[in-house]
């Protein structure tokens, strides 16, 4: 077996030993004689699993008592839809900051529900930067207002918590949940996809305070009312169980490893590895303000862009796969998100040195 370095940005590679587990366990979980997709999800297993996947995600973001974990399908691109349809009723209209794409999308998504007001904007930067909290301008009827705190496309991550008084603070943190630690009591809702840092598609975390739930627009479809799914234990259609299982063996993993702290400290070393090499570089760049640069993604581009086919071949034959950037971006893009390990990073800046070496 010859497993790849995958900088793919999600679905995005998974630590081995749960790959392991998982594969240990698929004829029989755990003496059940069943597989976990086997499994009804009322039975003892997988009410089991479900309430071990939910305590290690209260345990590792530590998450107060006034908030519902619900585990729910759709993913972000979803949630871009689902968000407004629980929250917006309450006024009416909603605050979005845009700094790439992802929450240009949430943004234009949003504007079916209710009025939308683009509170602050990088697009003049090109989404290179996150826009400053000094230049928001919230509305004051706001239902809440919404971010992104990783802009997976672009690398750019909020590194900071914005404030924004009384308005509840809502947060797509599909690519930078479980990078680090997180203060939960400052946002109103918090949702993402877990096939970045948590486990495989399928299954969308909401992190959302009880008191904003019960306020759904009336034409909001009940498997997405965030109060009928709370009342039922994330259970009011079948869960994806499958998702959520292999979701609470990454968990249990990053706890073993240490938790947030520890990953918060690998991933800074991880992403400074490559923004040092990137800075020292002339064959190589990276467009982000240094201070809004993202820890998850890495974006860069070589000078000379009629190199980019030899770059991805090379690195291709050396194990090194999914490292070309998203279309919109164009270049390069390495997601080094929780499972990526540095010597897979190190190896990485060895082989962009060497190329760089051989084509300058
Ligand atoms: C990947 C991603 C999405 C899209 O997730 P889907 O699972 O395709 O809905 C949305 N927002 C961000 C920040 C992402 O990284």
């Amino acid at each position: 077996m010859n497993r790849v370095l995958n900088f793919s940005s999600g679905p995005a590679s998974l630590p081995e030993a749960v790959l392991r587990q998982a594969a240990s366990e698929m004829l029989d979980w755990q003496g059940s004689g069943m597989s976990v997709m086997e499994m009804s999800h009322r039975g003892p297993e997988f009410t089991h699993i479900l309430a071990q996947t939910q305590s290690l995600l209260k345990s590792l973001l530590a998450i107060p008592d006034n908030y519902c974990v619900l585990l729910l399908q759709g993913g972000a691109i979803a949630e871009n839809a689902i968000v407004p349809m629980n929250l917006i009723g309450t006024t009416g209209q909603a605050d979005y900051v845009v700094s790439g794409n992802w929450s240009d999308k949430s943004m234009q998504e949003a504007a079916r529900y209710g009025r939308v007001h683009l509170a602050a904007s990088s697009e003049a930067q090109g989404f290179t930067c996150m826009p400053e909290l000094a230049s928001w301008q919230l509305s004051e009827k706001a239902a809440y207002v919404h971010f992104c705190s990783n802009e997976t496309i672009g690398g750019v991550e909020c590194h900071w918590t914005p404030s924004t008084g009384d308005v509840p603070l809502v947060a797509d943190m599909s690519s930078n949940i479980m990078s680090r630690p997180l203060d939960v009591s400052r946002y109103g809702l918090i949702y993402a996809g877990a096939q970045k840092n948590m486990g495989p598609s399928g299954v969308t975390l909401v992190i959302v305070r009880r008191d904003l739930m019960g306020h759904a627009l009336a034409s909001t479809p009940s498997a997405f009312n965030y109060q009928l799914q709370a009342d039922n234990e994330s259970m009011y259609n079948t869960p994806p169980t499958y998702a959520i299982y292999i979701m609470g063996l990454v968990l249990q993993h990053i706890h073993d490893e240490g938790g947030l702290p520890a990953m918060a400290e690998r991933n800074l070393a991880k992403s400074q590895l490559l923004y040092d090499y990137l800075d020292h570089s002339r064959f190589f760049s990276n467009r982000v303000r240094p201070a809004d640069r993202s820890r998850m993604n890495v974006t860069f581009y070589l000078r000379d862009e009629a190199l980019n086919t030899a770059f991805l071949e090379a690195a291709q034959s050396q194990g090194m796969v999914q490292l070309r950037g998203h279309r919109i971006a164009g270049g390069m893009r390495a997601s080094i998100y929780n499972a990526m390990p540095i010597s897979a990073v190190q190896k990485l800046r060895d082989f962009m040195f060497a190329f760089e070496k051989n084509h300058a």
